[in-house]
């Protein structure tokens, strides 16, 4: 086996629990962070040493390249492993690692900074003939441009932040009012939120699914590990994922193409670890380019699922130039089918995020059934951080099987003393459309699964009064 590596993980909540299994698992040693807030925070129980990361705002911790740099170098790390947010599409931190002599675990920085802006990342797609969403050339910088692109492409159209992501500094306009509107909101949202207020603007499709394919690589080979369908969303954000997608369905001919063009993508950017290239199909399944996102991906475990590969371990081998557990793209092939519920503290009818306390929970682990989370009892769930909480993950034979289980995993996750979506997404699974697999991402705006919850009509005393009398048996408080 190779040299013990020291790798600090530069994140918190269910992915770092994620990183440090798996860093555990390749015999290195997992070094975890914890700040003012969080000196208790889960993903330390499974990490073997803690570094104190002071501070107690994000802007202090998890961002604060310096300190992370400088904790580093003081325990002796040979690389760093960043996540998905806060640092892990940043640049100046890859090359901050590098310069102090350690190994980044996510792609070279070069990768990043040609896919982290939208609109240089579509320039070079379309060099690369991979085809774009029709829109503006590049940045639009005046209202009476975006004017102009807009009545030449027609409405609606949608203006976008180039720095943007989690669905943020997004805005459909349908007519030049709304244009008008939101041109100056959405620069300011991009220069409050991404510190770049430049835009561009994209013909809005409608209906359009979300297909993503997962890329692998390492200095030599660019793999696909095959598609994600994720076009179940809210305020553009990911509720519900699943593989291979319902909307390709036994096209293999598109399956291939997309994937291909997905790997091309890659290559005209000498990517060289784990990420995704995303893009949107219409009706008649062309799809187009729409980001990539250079960085493990939240939904990562359902292609793990799928393929039998383990695409963290996989990361951090290509970070130190190991041989990936795969040598050919023949070896990776799909079996079966999975599907990822989100767990976020939110309220289940407006879905916004409701954050609080969790006060106990229980949840089954039967065959089939994985849940990446990173919850325990008396975790408060702050406004500060993603409320998203964990990953509810089925695998079965086929689709209809891993809807089963998820049923029936659904029934067995409880959550008591704070709002969240589980039942949301009881509703969402046992739904008609969601059952046959014909849904686009609209899904949520035409179905609304949650006009039936208010049907249930319970007080948030009420609901927990009933959680709880289920629970007290079950659940340490
Ligand atoms: P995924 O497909 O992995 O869910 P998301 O775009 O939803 O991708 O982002 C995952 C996480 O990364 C979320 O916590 C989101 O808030 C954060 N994130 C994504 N892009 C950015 C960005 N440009 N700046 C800051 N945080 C981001
Ligand atoms: P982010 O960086 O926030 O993830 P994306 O460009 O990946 O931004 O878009 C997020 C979601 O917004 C997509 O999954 C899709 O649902 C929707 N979307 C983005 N661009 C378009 C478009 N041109 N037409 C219709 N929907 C879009
Ligand atoms: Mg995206």
């Amino acid at each position: 086996m190779s040299k013990v590596k020291r790798i600090l993980i530069a994140n918190r909540g269910e992915i770092a629990i994620r990183i440090a299994k798996a860093v555990n698992e390749l015999g290195h040693d997992s070094i975890g962070l914890w700040t003012d807030n969080e000196p208790k925070a889960y993903h330390l129980e499974f990490c073997k040493e803690w570094v104190h990361l002071p501070g107690s705002n994000i802007t202090e911790t998890f961002l604060n390249i310096d300190e992370i740099i400088k904790l580093a170098i003081a325990h002796k790390v040979d690389a760093i492993h960043p996540g998905y947010g806060f640092l892990a599409e940043n640049s100046d931190f890859v090359r901050s690692v590098e310069k102090a002599g350690m190994v980044f675990i996510g792609p070279n920085a070069n990768a990043i900074d040609l896919m982290g802006d939208k609109a240089k990342s579509k320039k070079l797609a379309r060099k690369a003939g991979v085809p774009t969403v029709p829109g503006s050339e590049g940045i639009v910088e005046t209202i009476e441009e975006a004017r102009k692109v807009s009545s030449e492409m027609g409405f609606p159209v949608l203006l976008k932040a180039v720095a943007g992501g989690g669905g943020k500094g997004m805005r459909v306009c349908f007519n030049e009012q709304e244009l008008d509107k939101n041109f100056e909101a959405v620069k300011r949202e991009g220069a409050a939120s991404f510190g770049n207020p430049d835009l561009l603007i994209e013909k809005y499709i409608l209906d359009p699914r979300h297909i993503e394919v997962q890329i692998l690589a390492d200095k030599n080979d660019i793999y696909h590990v095959y598609e994600r369908e994720c076009s179940i969303q809210r305020r553009h954000q990911k509720v519900v994922e699943e593989s291979p997608s319902p909307f390709i369905g036994e096209d293999q001919e598109l399956r291939e193409r997309i994937c291909k063009t997905a790997v091309d993508l890659a290559k005209a950017v000498n990517y060289d670890s784990a990420g995704t290239v995303e893009f949107i199909m219409d009706g008649d399944k062309s799809f187009y380019f729409l980001e990539m996102n250079t960085r493990i991906q939240v939904e990562h475990p359902i292609t793990e699922e799928v393929t039998g590969i383990d695409l963290l371990v996989n990361m951090i081998k290509s970070a130190f130039g190991e041989p990936l557990d795969i040598s050919s793209q023949n070896e990776i092939s799909q079996k079966g089918h999975a599907i990822e519920c989100r767990i976020c503290a939110e309220d289940p009818i407006s879905l916004l995020p409701a954050p609080g306390v969790i006060n106990g929970f229980s949840y089954q682990l039967n065959q089939g059934v994985r849940f990446d989370h990173c919850i325990y009892p008396g975790v408060e769930v702050t406004p500060d951080f993603d409320p998203m909480i964990g990953k509810l993950i089925t695998f079965g034979i086929n689709r209809d099987v891993a809807i089963r289980k998820m049923k029936e995993a659904l029934e067995h996750l409880k959550l008591v003393g704070l709002k969240n979506n589980i039942e949301l997404q009881k509703v969402i699974v046992n739904e008609e459309s969601f059952k046959k697999g014909e849904y686009s991402t609209k899904y949520i705006d035409l179905i609304k699964p949650q006009e039936s919850l208010k049907e249930k009509s319970f007080t948030d005393e009420e609901f927990l009064t009933l959680v709880m009398s289920e629970l007290i048996s079950k659940v340490s408080l």
